[in-house]
């Protein structure tokens, strides 16, 4: 027998499995989406790996190495994950590797150690840096970034001496959690009986017995026991040789827990227009075939309340639900609704659990315990089987972009696995993303609307204040005098206040305080991006360069300048104008220590705080009674963000942050400052207008030939030297040019936009294209060279449908 495995050496990267032969003692053993420790390349090196197949025949001639051992007893990797590894890969110009890690628990991945075994001793005795690196040992552990290198040298030259050996190891990090339990052996008669028998001082027995006459029948924590009963450990372990109860160690979950205690709640009655929406769904969810939904609801129409019924629906027909919300910020609210609503039947997956939570709760799933899964992007990959229905709450979110190795789109993927399984895929927004619009005009995806709140509460009014005005009046740069104003009104009405300090994806733009003007590229409509050290102006998109302007190029003015301020700026700000008011500063900062989101909005829900003070991350899913005013500090921003989706950023963030103000019976008020009012994004925004900016923003697109008209690559080539990442640069261009469509336009290369990044020089190519089948052709090829260009020290990406070009 064969197995096809796909290893783990981030030097030979290739998506071709290597085939090993399978050792007549796992031959009945090995199947696919196993992990395995394989010998790799000419050494003793051993690496972790994956099977992905298995052959009763091979056709090289080649003499095979073997499988060393097999890391898992069932696979962790079903047919459907494999199969979806397969097409991400191929879909996204990943590497398979690192897909198959991306889709299991951090602590599923290899850990290798890697050791020098000393074989003869005499060979080491005259070197004094060596003797005390082994230091009287035979074998110690070696890690090649913390040795010297001379003695790495020193090493090198032994082995090949044949005087030391080097060894690798490979270990799983992955840890179970054990506690002791015991469980009952005997009747509840039969423990009375022992009761009666018992001498009279035995009192902690009696206490036992009197304990196991009425507890389940099940493994009980052997600590929990202890505490009910108060007994010690001796008459515990008298009870077992006694044969009254059996004892050992069973596995304990590490459930992720919230600060506070969780309520449950029953399905509220619907709305008619929430039940015009779920009786559009109800079929589908009903059925095996895939369809996909686009819910385009405003902030608070009760889109929330649909995904939990549409959860239970699925549930009720024995089929499971998988729930991904934007980023961590949003969990403990959404994860606390969910949860409320199914109780233990919840799995959670993010990136602030620790390894060990994220694990247990991974197998959770894994072994069908949990059938609802709520969690952050990479939860796209939850092992859930029989899967009834996803939901992407905020489909529109740019945090559903993997940026790193694998890249991926958690839409797609879960398009792709809607489809696997013929499951409903819903995608909700109160600004859903352009592209995800223009398929439900196309009628691709079935467009569902709620354009009002619940019990028709209006949506806030929003004031939108022209700061070149408050400038010209010689007020602060931060705060108007109606931002001012409007909190303290809420100050003194015992209201709530959420201030957001826009800093998404923070770019050096410079604009003009008098006129509001940003200098943005004449090829692209993009904001020019300040370079300090080359002293110009740059376009991240096509490489156009100006110098930076010493004055206002519109209207003279001498106040152009760079924009920023940070958080605990502001905030020192605002205990200047309102030493009275507790604020609570929410920021990457403030938010480090595992569970402190929670508290802090736990805390401000509990109305410990005036003024709640933060970035992006308070922004969206916030859902509090006593919010009355949302103030942007900044709109501008995300409009000056060298990007073409800056304006249908700043409606989203503007729409959604508007959103939290006046969710109760108490009305609410939004008040925008931004230097450019008459932008459109602002004005759509300040009508919570979607469908208008929606269609203004499409005919832009349109225009410049900009998504979802067009689609978008970008290749990125990076280099300790500036010339040589230039050189590959063009020569890619070069390379690939003959291989686009006539509609095919290609830009740059350019100089990156941070220049050198890591201390390596990064160059761009972008392509805009509408067929990608010769495209994709030949950027597959380019990725296999991949590899000669690792050895000449090139970097190179490939990224789909980017979303950040900063
Ligand atoms: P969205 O997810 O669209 O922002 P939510 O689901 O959070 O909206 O709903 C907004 C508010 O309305 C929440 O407080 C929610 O509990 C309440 N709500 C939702 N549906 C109903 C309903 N059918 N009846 C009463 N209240 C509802
Ligand atoms: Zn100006
Ligand atoms: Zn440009």
């Amino acid at each position: 027998m064969y197995a096809q495995v796909i290893v783990d050496v981030p030097t030979m990267q290739t998506n071709q499995p290597y085939t090993y032969e399978i050792p007549a003692a796992l031959a009945e053993l090995v199947q696919p989406g196993m992990r395995v420790v394989v010998p790799f390349g000419r050494g003793t090196r051993r690496v972790q790996g994956f099977v992905v197949g298995t052959t009763e025949t091979t056709t090289t001639d080649a003499p095979l190495k073997s499988i060393d051992e097999l890391i898992d007893v069932t696979p962790v990797l079903n047919h459907e994950m494999l199969a979806l590894a397969d097409w991400l890969a191929k879909s996204n110009f990943a590497f398979k590797i690192s897909v198959l890690q991306a889709m299991l628990p951090n602590v599923m991945r290899a850990k290798y150690v890697k050791t020098v075994q000393l074989i003869d001793e005499s060979a080491v005795a005259d070197d004094a840096q060596l003797t005390a690196f082994f230091a009287d040992r035979y074998e110690v552990p070696l890690d090649d970034d913390h040795v010297a290198p001379e003695l790495l040298k020193s090493i090198q030259r032994l082995q090949r001496q044949g005087h030391v050996a080097i060894n690798y190891y490979v270990g799983d990090k992955a840890k179970i959690k054990k506690v002791t339990a015991l469980k009952p052996l005997m009747s509840s008669q039969a423990y009375d009986d022992a009761r009666q028998k018992l001498n009279k001082v035995a009192k902690q027995q009696a206490r036992l017995l009197t304990f196991l006459m009425t507890a389940p029948n099940e493994w009980i924590a052997q600590k929990q026991v202890l505490d009910a009963t108060g007994i010690d450990y001796a008459t515990l372990k008298k009870a077992e040789s006694n044969g009254w109860i059996a004892r050992q160690e069973i596995e304990q979950y590490r459930i992720p827990q919230l600060t506070s205690k969780i309520e449950s709640t029953t399905p509220l009655p619907l709305t008619a227009d929430q039940q015009a929406v779920f009786d559009q769904l109800k079929p589908s969810l009903q059925s095996k075939d895939h369809q996909t939904f686009l819910l385009e609801g405003v902030t608070g129409s009760g889109k929330t309340e649909i995904y939990l019924q549409d959860m239970a629906e699925v549930l009720a027909q024995g089929k499971t639900a998988l729930m991904l919300v934007p980023e961590i910020t949003l969990t403990p609210q959404m994860v606390r609704r969910v949860k409320s609503r199914f109780g233990e039947s919840v799995a959670v997956l993010h990136s602030a659990l620790s390894d060990g939570e994220r694990y247990d709760e991974w197998r959770r799933i894994e072994r069908g315990e949990a059938k609802v899964v709520v969690g952050a992007r990479s939860a796209i990959f939850a092992p859930l089987d029989n899967l009834g229905l996803i939901i992407l709450d905020e489909e529109h979110d740019a945090s559903y972009k993997q940026e790193d190795n694998p890249r991926y789109h958690a839409r797609d993927v879960a398009a792709w696995r809607a489809e696997y399984h013929g499951a409903t895929l819903l995608l909700g927004s109160a600004t859903p993303a352009l592209e995800s619009r223009a398929r439900a005009q196309k009628g691709l995806y079935t467009l569902l609307r709620l354009p009002n709140r619940i019990n028709q509460q209006p949506l806030p009014p929003v004031e939108v204040v022209d700061m070149r005005q408050a400038m010209k009046q010689g007020e602060d740069e931060l705060f108007s005098h109606q931002l001012l104003e409007a909190i303290q009104q809420r100050l003194n009405r015992g209201e709530q206040s959420v201030l957001l300090l826009n800093r998404r994806g923070y770019a050096n733009y410079v604009n003009c305080r008098d006129c509001g003007y940003t200098p943005t590229c004449i090829n692209c409509d993009l904001a020019l991006t300040m370079h300090k050290a080359s002293h110009n102006m740059v376009c991240h998109y096509c490489g156009y360069q100006e110098p930076i302007p010493e004055q206002c190029p519109n209207c003279g003015s001498k106040r152009i300048r760079p924009f920023g301020a940070g958080t605990q700026k502001v905030e020192t700000l605002l205990q200047q104008y309102f030493p009275q008011a507790k604020t609570l500063r929410m920021d990457l900062d403030t938010t480090r220590k595992k569970g402190a989101t929670d508290q802090m909005l736990e805390a401000f829900g509990r109305h410990e705080a005036d003024i709640l003070l933060g970035t992006q991350m308070i922004a969206k899913g916030l859902d509090f009674p006593d919010v009355t005013l949302v103030g942007v500090l900044n709109a501008d921003t995300t409009l000056a963000l060298p990007d073409f989706r800056s304006a249908e950023r700043t409606f989203q963030l503007l729409t959604q942050v508007s959103g939290r103000a006046g969710r109760d019976e108490k009305h609410g008020e939004v008040v925008v400052q931004t230097f450019n009012p008459e932008h459109y994004a602002i004005q759509f925004a300040k009508q919570h207008d979607y469908e208008g900016f929606y269609r203004y923003e499409m005919n832009l697109r349109k225009d410049w030939q900009y998504s979802p008209y067009f689609y978008t690559i970008q290749l990125k080539i990076t280099h300790e030297q500036q010339n040589e990442a230039a050189r590959v640069a063009y020569q890619i261009a070069d390379w690939l040019k003959p291989h686009l469509d006539e509609q095919a336009v290609m830009l740059g290369p350019s100089m990156g936009s941070v220049a050198r990044l890591n201390n390596k020089y990064v160059y761009r190519i972008i392509i805009k294209y509408k067929k990608s089948e010769h495209l994709f052709k030949a950027l597959d090829e380019l990725m296999q060279t991949g590899q000669q260009l690792q050895k000449q020290k090139v970097g190179l990406v490939i990224d789909r449908d980017p979303v950040n070009f900063v």
